[in-house]
């Protein structure tokens, strides 16, 4: 069930006209004359979540380089054994996929 709103068309103000450079007068492209517009309400929060999981998912990866890095300096000295080579590379790839699971969980619970 999608959340629809009628909403006054930005680019004509709810004129359903436009005015060129040259003083031409034409229909608008945007509400094709109708001077409102019907936006999905739904389809806008999906668009700003989207984009803030984009963000985080960029933050999540520089993490994580930032991560390998500090984890091969230790690897190649020769300060890991297997054990806390795996262990290390777990937790780490683990601490990321929650981040961003949690992040996914929060964003889609209702805004109160
Ligand atoms: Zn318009």
């Amino acid at each position: 069930m999608d959340k629809k709103e009628e909403v006054i068309c930005e680019r004509c103000n709810g004129t359903g006209f436009i005015t060129d450079e040259k003083s031409h007068q034409d229909v608008c492209p945007v509400c094709l004359g109708l001077g409102t517009i019907i936006q999905n309400k739904e389809k806008i929060t999906l668009t700003h979540s989207k984009s803030g999981l984009k963000k985080n998912v960029i933050w999540t990866l520089i993490a994580l380089s930032i991560y390998y890095v500090i984890f091969f300096f230790f690897y190649i000295r020769g300060d890991l054994n297997i054990l806390a080579t795996v262990v290390i590379l777990i937790a780490g790839h683990m601490a990321a996929i929650s981040y961003i699971v949690g992040y996914m969980i929060i964003k889609s619970l209702p805004r109160l």
